[in-house]
């Protein structure tokens, strides 16, 4: 049986580049689902349609193929076989992301892709209904936050390592009204499974949270020894 790990929280947490490190020593596949929701939000972006009209994005899902792929460990997503993996990164994407990721019928056409690949691999799959909907049986449920201050002033610093420009106020913003959305809609809202365990990362560092999660993952029974 697989070994799987769910970890999800609200944007800017840390939960990809803690997932992508941790799966990476204990070579685990990792998932980023948020990479996916993103790779449909860019269809959406790309063909014009409002996240609003609710009959224009049904019929586009018909014409929308999701697939997966590895390069050297590091994942890559696939938009009707095109790699688009770079330029989903932007924040109109990820704004539209949240916009329409509470529609059920995009959420179907994720949800299947998402279960298949952890039954078949030790995965670390991120993003805001894993524990809940997803991954109900995984074997370790993380909650991974921190205060909107902190992974606003992250972001700053990753927008600005790139080059780009940068209003802290307007990203603490922006961060807010993507949780409140994702905390708020109906189907597979963001919250913490009954089960999971939160970790604030607002005062640790990246290599202290994988530490603390590895160590989670001993107690919930996985046999991997590594140095962390
Ligand atoms: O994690 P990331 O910022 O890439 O996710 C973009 C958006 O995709 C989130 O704001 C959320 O609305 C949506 N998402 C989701 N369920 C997931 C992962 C992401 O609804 N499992």
């Amino acid at each position: 049986m697989s070994f799987n790990i769910a970890i999800d929280g609200p944007a800017g947490a840390g939960k990809s580049t803690i997932a992508k490190t941790l799966a990476g020593k204990l070579s685990f596949l990792y998932v980023d689902t948020g990479a996916m929701y993103r790779a449909m939000a860019y269809f959406f972006l790309t063909h014009g349609i409002p996240a609003d009209d609710e009959s224009a994005l049904r019929a586009a899902c018909g014409d929308i193929y999701i697939s997966l792929a590895y390069a050297e460990g590091t994942q890559r997503v696939l938009l009707n076989g095109t790699d688009i993996s770079d330029q989903i990164r932007r924040e109109e994407v990820g704004n539209m992301a949240s916009a329409t990721s509470g529609y059920p019928f995009v959420r179907e056409k994720l949800l299947r892709l998402q279960q298949d690949l952890a039954k078949e691999n030790d995965v670390i799959m991120d993003g805001r209904d894993i524990g809940t909907c997803v991954l109900p049986d995984a074997q370790l449920k993380i909650y991974l936050t921190a205060s909107v201050r902190t992974r606003a002033k992250r972001r700053c610093l990753e927008l600005k390592a790139k080059g780009q420009a940068c209003d802290p106020a307007e990203i603490e913003k922006d961060i807010e009204a993507r949780d409140y959305r994702d905390m708020h809609r109906e189907i597979a809202p963001l919250r913490a499974a009954a089960d999971a365990i939160t970790v604030d990362s607002s005062e640790m560092s990246i290599e202290e949270v994988v530490r603390e999660i590895y160590g989670l993952a001993r107690k919930a029974g996985l046999e991997i020894g590594i140095c962390v």
